[in-house]
């Protein structure tokens, strides 16, 4: 018997754990939930394990091929240029978007602080203050490579890559070797991952199975209203403005670049973190969207640690969200305030789940909100990162093309 495409035993497999995770989570506390929990648990772990252990070679060979590559310093001047300035731009109006909607749609009104007070009760934020954000920041921006190879910290990763690239271009055809070192071992990680991801359909049911299990039903009902909203306002980014920018710019039709995407947006949707995401990324943007090498593999990575619209996008309504709670009503420079740390925070997160939840205290910290409110939005977070980091993700792939079509003529690795 011939099996269905890939793409079509991924969506079966989410749409089984979907009901299959409904299922259990009528079942209450009976014996079986927790052996069908624990199970779904090892096949989740699994998959997540196996893309993280391509990970770390993928991204960096990657950036150092995709930046070796684009040999002509103009032109590397140009993909830097177009990378930058598209990733600003979507994050901004993904911030106005957040904005807009929570002063639309009015989240949280009618609530107050003190119906969660079960919830906020011995909460203890973390505290960082902005200073104290930036410098850390700074800081692991530039590590001893081992290091930041070894413990997987894809910022500094990045960082080191671009160094090696560029003096790859500056060294020139002396070093054609180590270039085609790179070359080669990125080719044989996306190998590996064309068979992990035979693998998607039943990690992702597992995965969504786990989600959908462990949802705290009281407290989405009571906070619906802002689930619904930040849940509309983002996909609204990713299926109205992502699309239409990326039509404008480039001309390609938002139903061929959702068919191109769909594996890596299911599996950001579904795991939550755009650095496990990663390898799937590439892999998609390349084969399915045919996105030349070179750029790809500079935009992508990259993207996946700075380029956050739904992160941003979030925190930017979220922070109204919490001002209502507490019935503050947040003038116009501390709105201007929110939105600069916002930027920032979705910036320097790392793409792992819940991560926008840390950057979260910052933003409520810049303007004196009070940050035991993360205690009621940490329980729905799970639900939320879902589509956010398929938003981020999506920004990644709409960047690679447009910085294609802008860039132009750049040379195929
Ligand atoms: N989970 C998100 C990502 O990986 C980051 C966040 O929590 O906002 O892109």
């Amino acid at each position: 018997m011939k099996l269905p495409s890939l793409n079509a035993q991924i969506v079966i497999g989410c749409l089984l754990g979907l009901a299959a995770g409904g299922w259990l989570s009528t079942l209450g506390s009976a014996p079986v939930v927790g052996d069908v929990l624990y199970g779904a648990k090892m096949v989740g772990n699994l998959f997540l394990d196996l893309l993280r252990m391509v990970l770390v070679p993928l991204v960096f060979a990657s950036i150092v091929t995709g930046v070796a590559n684009l040999r002509a310093h103009d032109q590397m001047h140009r993909v830097w240029t177009a990378t930058l300035g598209f990733f600003m731009l979507t994050m901004i109006i993904a911030i106005v978007i957040g904005f807009g909607t929570a002063h639309i749609f009015r989240p949280g009104e009618g609530l107050h602080l003190e119906m969660f007070a079960e919830a906020t009760r011995g909460y203890q934020a973390r505290q960082m203050t902005l200073p104290d954000y930036i410098a850390q920041f700074m800081r692991g921006l530039f590590q001893n490579p081992f290091k930041a190879l070894a413990q997987g910290d894809i910022l500094a990763i990045v960082i080191i890559a671009l160094f090696l690239g560029i003096a790859l271009v500056i060294g020139g055809e002396r070093y054609r070797n180590i270039r085609n070192l790179m070359t080669e071992l990125q080719e044989l990680c996306l190998m590996v991952v064309g068979w992990i991801m035979r693998l998607a359909p039943l990690g992702l049911a597992a995965l969504l199975l786990q989600l959908v299990a462990t949802q705290d039903s009281a407290l989405l009902a009571s906070l619906g209203h802002f689930i619904v909203v930040i849940i509309g306002s983002t996909l609204f980014h990713g299926v109205i403005v992502l699309p239409f920018l990326l039509w404008l710019i480039t001309g390609v039709s938002p139903l061929r670049f959702f068919r191109g995407a769909r594996e890596a947006l299911l599996t950001a949707f579904v795991t939550s973190s755009s650095n496990a995401t990663l390898p799937v990324t590439l892999r998609c943007t390349e084969q399915h969207l045919h996105v030349k090498k070179d750029i790809v593999s500079f935009v992508v990575p990259l993207g996946a640690t700075v380029n956050m619209d739904g992160t941003a996008l979030y925190e930017a309504a979220a922070a109204l969200f919490v001002a209502r709670l507490a019935g503050i009503e947040l003038d116009i420079a501390s709105q201007l305030i929110v939105f600069f740390v916002a930027m920032l925070g979705a910036i320097g997160a790392p793409g792992i789940p819940s991560v926008g939840m840390l950057s979260m205290v910052l933003v409520l910290e810049s303007v004196g909100l009070p940050t035991e409110a993360i205690a009621i939005l940490l329980p729905i977070d799970r639900i939320l990162d879902t589509v956010r980091t398929a938003v981020n993700v999506e920004g990644d792939m709409v960047g690679s093309l447009v910085v294609q079509k802008l860039a132009g003529g750049a040379r195929e690795g």
